[in-house]
């Protein structure tokens, strides 16, 4: 059997327990012994390492969060810094490696890959902004979080006939501001992926208003810009206060979606197939509803994330939402 360590890193989502547990019980099954990681790359470095038996990922699908934690540590870039890792995991007897988290986690991945050992990175983050796969982890759930947000949002705004912009995550990404403008019916999305112009805003609210609307709802990406300072720019076309919600971390958290645990139970599975294969340097991903692994680098080559899908999106929301 292998020895396969385990660690979750950059920024948590809700499915990565779920991720992990897979990992740990595909493993088990198949005979490997399973080294738990503590706190990304950093616990790694600092030989924070356990090793995990069926039991210890019990009761954990349903959980947000990671139970490994997880940790920035930015000295992984250097060679100098990735040395106390591969020291330990050789310390160990570890001689694969699952990485779950973002694009960064991934380079930290593909590094360790090209230093000896076999690395394979599954997508974990709530931006959905992960070269390799359509969806990462988290995602679902994020959106789910943030409809129930506007949701209630949306009633206010039509009890008081009002203008409200609502500020969500993604990073440089558009996904959740897209799907969970859609999703919520909202009469303007504005993401990084595809431009605006403030006259038509202003003037579709007014025509809003005048053919009955009773409110407005703005899906902002914060990649685009700050929810108050979009507040601020409307103002100066428009006489008229527009409220700002953010909703910040409340994205980040709670039980993960029945997709996103379904997702990260494949992947995890994937991963192990994999390291049993002897892949090494890649990651896995869904693609056209089909479980894919990719090349770390051709991934991250691949300029990223595809933006096709975003604006599709967008446009079909502006011919439903006048
Ligand atoms: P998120 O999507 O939540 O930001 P991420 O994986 O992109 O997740 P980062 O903070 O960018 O989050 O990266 C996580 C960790 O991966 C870093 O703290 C660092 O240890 C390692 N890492 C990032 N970039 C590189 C790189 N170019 N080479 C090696 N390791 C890296």
């Amino acid at each position: 059997g292998k020895r396969i360590g385990v660690l979750t890193s950059g920024g948590d989502a809700p499915g990565m327990n779920a991720a992990i547990r897979a990992v740990v019980r595909k493993a088990i099954h198949d005979g490997d012994e399973v080294f738990g990681i503590r706190y990304g790359y950093r616990g790694l470095a600092e030989g924070d390492i356990f090793q995990m038996e069926e039991r210890d990922v019990s009761d954990l699908t349903a959980r947000g969060g990671t139970m490994l934690y997880t940790a920035r540590y930015p000295e992984f870039k250097d060679a100098e810094g990735r040395q106390p890792a591969i020291d330990q995991l050789k310390k160990h007897g570890i001689d694969s490696l699952v990485v779950i988290g973002g694009d960064g986690s991934y380079r930290g991945a593909a590094a360790l890959a090209a230093e000896g050992i076999q690395t394979v990175g599954i997508p974990g983050t709530i931006d959905n902004d992960i070269p390799g796969t359509e969806y990462t982890i988290g995602f679902d759930t994020a959106c789910n979080t943030a409809l129930e947000a506007i949701d209630k949002i949306r009633d206010t705004a039509t009890s008081h006939l009002r203008t409200f912009i609502i500020e969500v995550m993604g990073r440089n990404a558009g996904d959740i501001a897209v799907w969970t403008g859609i999703g919520s019916g909202a009469e303007q999305i504005i993401i990084p992926e595809a431009d605006f112009n403030m006259d038509e805003i202003v003037a579709n609210i007014e025509n809003g208003r005048k053919r009955g609307k009773k409110h407005s709802i703005i899906v902002l990406a914060e990649g685009v810009m700050e929810g108050h300072e979009f507040a601020d720019k409307l103002y100066e076309y428009d006489d008229y206060h527009a409220r700002v919600t953010v909703l910040g971390h409340v994205q980040r958290g709670g039980a993960p979606t029945a997709r996103d645990r379904v997702l990260a139970a494949l992947f995890g599975y994937k991963a192990v197939e994999l390291i049993h294969e002897g892949a090494a340097g890649v990651c896995v991903g869904m693609m056209g509803e089909k479980i894919v692994a990719t090349d770390i680098n051709e991934a991250l080559e691949s300029k990223g994330h595809s933006h096709d899908n975003q604006v599709k999106l967008y446009n079909i929301n502006t011919e439903i939402s006048f």
